[in-house]
């Protein structure tokens, strides 16, 4: 332990974290905090996604009919264009996961299946996406155009304005593909700076839409950094700062809106009695950010968010738990920041998550790759859904915060899965090799759990 900083070698999670063991953090103060000031940024974001469903129903043909599953909780959406994902029950995973942890889950597991979201099938179609629709309506209002009216970008006019901006963004992947997708299809230029472990399949998939991708042989802070600086120079150039970004963090937050509707929709109740628990794969911070944002504006105290990262990237669990947000990185305390974990291999935290949404969320936890892997197998097995193995991040935590439970009167389990309907055929194949081949070691070694 002699690599860590000094005025945090007596910390005891940070030492955990620094031998990148599994490590569960859970907090009892931040219960009482109070909204930060942003209600408004969200409510902007989901009449501003309703506006553009005509839009998408047009454009996307997946898109065109609302989903059978979605049709209870959003009758109102019935001409389709919502990029909206299931609510599901996972009863057998559930059973899998109680026979391989040995240990009875109280309350019941339930799945968010933003792997299926529409168009790019993560949960950046959330973030990105909004980012590149409220770009859209503020170049057409530039230009005199009706910026709300959905017909303006089927418009010529508005593709040859277009085809003159720029949109650039840094990323491990599916930001990318969200951002570099949209962009394309509304008829800006792209660029997309892409970090070296970003999948080959995400930069051909966005070459064949016409978008730039730069490939970079460093991690994504560096793809970030040369994004940003390619667009500090240029004219009618927007950059989409998965470090700062507050139109990203509004996009997500719908989702709390959305989940609402589907969680009444489902009969579920979430009250002081029934709690709601939600475990949200980590990277930047910006997706689990902007959903915890909205979850604690829409269900108050009887929610509680729990961000998971890969133990080698633990990158927002370092920097609320230490209070130094992106001033410290992961390498600080000795541990690498590379993980399979593609979507979440972010060694430095977001600027603007932390400080604003950090005092939100309920507990953080980190997982070995293997268990991450593992997990892809869990859910190929009993459910028969296959996702990335970076949304498979939460599902352990559960069972690993152990039968002695922080929060008793949690009823309902809710696993984010945050990625998967793009992975080719047999990239999923081997992951689901992999995973099943190892399925037990989802249940081991053990957490090492800190509460304060
Ligand atoms: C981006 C991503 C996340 C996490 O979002 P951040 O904003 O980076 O924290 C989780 N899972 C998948 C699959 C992702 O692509």
């Amino acid at each position: 332990m002699s690599e860590l900083p000094a005025d945090l070698r007596n910390d005891e999670v940070i030492r955990s974290l620094a031998s990148a063991q599994a490590t569960t953090w859970i907090r009892s103060t931040p219960t009482e905090a109070a909204l930060p000031d942003l209600a408004d940024v969200m409510d902007a974001a989901a009449a501003r996604f309703d506006r553009f469903a005509p839009w998408f129903a047009e454009t996307f043909p997946d898109t065109a009919a609302l989903p059978a599953e979605l049709a209870e909780a959003f009758p109102e959406a019935a001409a389709g264009g919502l990029i909206e994902s299931p609510l599901a029950r996972a009863a057998s995973a559930q059973e899998r996961l109680d026979g391989l942890f040995g240990v009875s889950l109280p309350g019941q597991l339930w799945l968010k299946r933003d792997d299926c979201l529409p168009v790019s099938g993560s949960i950046k179609a959330r973030g990105g996406f909004h980012e590149v629709l409220e770009f859209a309506e503020a170049t057409a209002a530039g230009h005199g155009l009706d910026a709300h009216d959905p017909a303006t970008y089927s418009s010529g006019r508005f593709r040859e304005i277009a085809a003159d901006h720029r949109i650039v963004v840094g990323s491990t992947g599916n930001l990318g593909l969200s951002i570099g997708i949209l962009s394309a299809r509304l008829g800006f230029a792209a660029s997309v700076h892409m970090s070296a472990d970003a999948r080959e399949w995400k930069k051909t998939m966005l070459r064949d839409h016409g978008v730039d991708v730069i490939e970079h042989a460093g991690d994504f802070v560096e793809a970030v950094e040369a994004g940003r600086a390619s667009a500090d120079a240029a004219e009618n150039t927007h950059f989409v700062d998965d470090e700062d970004s507050v139109s990203l963090f509004a996009g997500y937050s719908v989702a709390a809106l959305r989940l609402r509707r589907q969680i009444e929709a489902a009969g579920i109740r979430v009250d002081a009695d029934n709690q709601l628990a939600v475990y949200l794969p980590c990277g930047i911070g910006g997706g689990p950010g902007g959903v915890t944002f909205g979850l604690r504006r829409v269900f108050g105290d009887h929610v509680r968010c729990i961000f998971v990262e890969p133990s080698q990237a633990p990158a927002m669990f370092l920097g609320v738990h230490t209070g130094r947000h992106s001033d410290i990185a992961v390498q600080d305390i000795g541990v690498s920041g590379a993980t399979t974990a593609d979507g979440l291999a972010v060694a430095r935290p977001s600027r603007f998550i932390g400080p604003t949404i950090g005092p939100l969320i309920s507990g953080f936890a980190s997982v070995p790759d293997e268990v991450i892997a593992a997990g892809v197998g869990v859910l190929h097995e009993s459910e028969g859904i296959d996702v990335e193995p970076s949304a498979t991040a939460g599902l352990s935590i559960p069972w690993r915060l152990g039968t002695e439970s922080p929060w008793p009167k949690v009823s309902t389990h809710l696993v984010w899965l945050t990625g998967g309907a793009m992975v080719p055929v047999d990239e999923q194949t081997a992951y689901v090799a992999a995973g099943t081949a190892n399925l037990e070691r989802i249940a081991g070694p053990a957490s090492a759990v800190f509460t304060d």
